[in-house]
């Protein structure tokens, strides 16, 4: 990126209809209608009328009904990589993920070769586009989608060159320098030549999950205030959100104070924590005591169907005694005796059996071995607590279970008796769309920063600095498929 992402906006003149789309974005969860926009923004309700019609070549921008933004103010195609599965699906103004579609598991997918791996993107990434070029909501009069950009989520560290750094994905490619120099580079390349490296970005998962936690928090459950009266100011807060799965990371992102107009959202300023080398939540390689394993291992011992956590098993990292090494994916197997060396099946698809809840003595091993993991995620994670004085933590990912989660909240008594001041930490259920989180947050990373921070401009209908429409067409997305099969 050429720009700076920090640099303050110029300043622009916040017109009526500039107000409006503001507040739509802040009330958009709160199906208000017309009127009541214009309420919230402090205009008369004939602009928001006139924000339905079109502004320059963008058609209408908002719906009728329930005030919301139409996909005319653009859609991000976005992906997210996991240990064994690719999700990806089209995210719009509103933070709605549309045609959500993944690939069946496949197992060791991050040792593919980067141009295998990317074929697979790709692929996917057809699939989402043919199934949106049929959906009347999303596609246009003329027969293209909206699409702006596309983000790609990888579980791994990425640096603000927009490389990984001694990450997850295995295979020697993925260091190469060319011929793609980022991996942003790499991303367009597979989706076609509408796609540039701005235009197509990469980043961490858990940081991406942590933009889609703070804009649900701010639109949904610290619901936008509708007065100015002192008493219902939110100040800043620090949220995490931590990923469990084949790996474990966590995101962490400042949210916003309220702002000093209604209508301005707190999502805006909302900013992820990325750190020095923006290789922040790296939690899973936490060493963790012998003491902690060897308790849990004792009170579990006489657990029928359930093996000792092993404090010596090796983290994907290389090291010994990390979070991730003890808690993750294939300590789980481990514990309960699954046999992932001596079957090709994918490690998801072998536990998955495991990890419905139910009466079974295997269900009850599998419980008590999400619960030690959650108890020992509890205790790596007082220090993050310490430092960063949270005030909430949600969990996701595929081991992200009821049991899990149980575990994690009796730890948080350390956190508890840690706090002198007797501050407490929210653990939020993300609830049962948290398998979509990665994808949707890093859609609604490109959407920030190209549409809702924009919302002045468009108002005032200073069109020519916004990344334009890529216009996907149907004809566009057959040649990216029959690429991706090459
Ligand atoms: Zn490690």
């Amino acid at each position: 990126m050429a720009s700076n992402p920090h640099a303050p906006e110029p300043k622009t003149k916040h017109s009526a209809i500039g107000k409006v789309l503001d507040a739509v974005l802040t009330f958009g969860a709160e199906d208000l209608n017309q009127k009541q926009i214009a309420d919230c923004a402090g205009v008369v309700e004939g602009n928001v009328t006139r924000a339905k019609k079109a502004v320059g070549n963008f058609g209408p921008l908002l719906s009728s009904g329930p005030v919301r933004f139409t996909s005319e103010m653009g859609l991000v195609l976005a992906v997210s990589v996991g240990a064994e599965r690719i999700r990806a699906g089209l995210v719009d103004a509103n933070g709605s993920l549309h045609c959500r579609t993944t690939t069946p598991p496949l197992r060791g997918q991050l040792a593919l070769s980067q141009r295998e791996l990317l074929q697979h993107v790709a692929r996917l990434a057809a699939e989402v586009l043919e199934k949106a070029l049929g959906d009347a909501t999303l596609v246009r009069a003329d027969g293209t989608l909206p699409v702006f950009a596309a983000a790609m989520a990888l579980p791994t560290p990425i640096d603000r060159d927009h490389r990984q750094v001694n990450g997850a994905l295995s295979h020697k490619s993925w260091e190469d320098r060319s011929p793609y120099p980022t991996l942003n580079h790499a991303f367009a390349a597979i989706l076609g030549p509408a796609f540039t490296s701005e235009t197509a970005q990469v980043m961490n998962d858990c940081n991406a999950a942590s933009i889609a936690l703070a804009f649900d928090r701010v639109r949904t459950v610290e619901k936008p205030r509708r007065t100015l009266a002192p008493v219902s100011f939110r100040q800043r807060s620090t949220i995490m959100v931590v990923r469990v799965g084949g790996a474990v990371g966590c995101g962490i992102i400042e949210v916003a104070a309220d702002q000093d107009e209604i209508y301005v959202s707190r999502f805006l300023k909302s900013r992820v924590m990325v750190g020095t080398h923006a290789l922040a939540g790296e939690i899973g390689h936490m060493p963790i005591s012998e003491s902690a394993v060897e308790l849990l291992n004792e009170k579990s011992s006489d657990v029928p169907g359930l093996s000792p956590i092993r404090y010596d098993a090796k983290c994907a990292c290389g090291r010994l005694n990390h979070l991730q090494a003890l808690i993750g994916g294939a300590a789980l197997a481990r514990r309960l005796g699954v046999a992932t060396h001596t079957s090709e099946a994918p490690i998801t698809v072998q536990l998955e059996g495991f990890l419905r809840p139910g009466s079974t003595t295997t269900d009850k091993a599998a419980a008590r071995a999400l619960d030690d993991a959650g108890q020992l995620l509890g205790k790596a994670l007082v220090g993050p607590v310490l430092a960063l004085d949270l005030k909430a933590i949600s969990v996701i990912g595929a081991l992200a279970r009821p049991a899990l989660v149980q575990g994690l909240g009796g730890a948080r008594d350390d956190w508890g008796k840690a706090f002198y001041t007797g501050a407490g930490v929210e653990l939020v259920d993300p609830g049962p769309d948290s398998a979509w989180m990665i994808p949707r947050g890093a859609g609604l990373a490109l959407m920030r920063q190209h549409r809702h921070r924009k919302l002045r401009q468009i108002g005032n209908g200073q069109l020519a600095m916004l990344l334009p429409s890529l216009d996907v067409s149907l004809p566009y997305v057959q040649q990216m498929r029959a690429k991706a099969w090459s």
